[in-house]
């Protein structure tokens, strides 16, 4: 089953206003790195770097992370969650690659190519994102386009490839 990280972060929140302890940030992204291969490098990182600081100093504690910051995480993670679903609508919208709209050659989609018009549009996005702004700049869309409901052209898309 999937898990987000702010779902994670939630659920450990509740637990704590009702008496239990909260677990450390590590700990924390030691769990999360099961189900998100992304955080099992990040969970090996803190895992070196705790081995590391224990070496040189016996007596390190792990940080303990205040409930205020818990949730900061939360509430940014969750504005990161949703501007990244605009972005990959407005992406899909525009035909651009959703990960760097065309603008990195060391983009693991496009390698630089993704620029908005390169990739097949997605449709339903676009009259939902784009056509309405179009009467401003006096333009419509065409009618072939809108008849048969596709651009006429053998459109790609961008092989999916998660967000860093
Ligand atoms: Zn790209």
């Amino acid at each position: 089953m999937a898990v987000d990280f702010a779902s994670l972060l939630t659920d450990r929140l509740n637990a704590a206003s009702n008496g239990s302890e909260l677990p450390s940030i590590q700990q924390l992204v030691s769990e999360y790195a099961a189900a998100d291969p992304r955080m099992a490098v990040v969970a090996k990182y803190m895992a070196l770097r705790q081995s590391r600081a224990t070496e040189s100093d016996q007596s390190a504690e792990e940080p303990q992370i205040p409930l205020e910051t818990y949730q900061k995480i939360k509430a940014i993670r969750q504005e990161l969650d949703q501007l990244r679903q605009r972005n990959d609508a407005l992406a899909g919208a525009l035909g651009a690659c959703y990960l760097c709209w065309g603008t990195q050659v060391t983009c693991p989609t496009c390698q630089g190519g993704g620029v908005p018009g390169a990739y097949q549009s997605d449709r339903a996005l676009f009259d939902e994102l784009v056509s309405p702004v179009l009467p401003q700049f006096h333009l419509t869309q065409s009618t072939r386009t809108r008849a048969d409901g596709h651009n006429g052209e053998d459109g790609q898309k961008p092989k999916e490839v998660p967000h860093g």
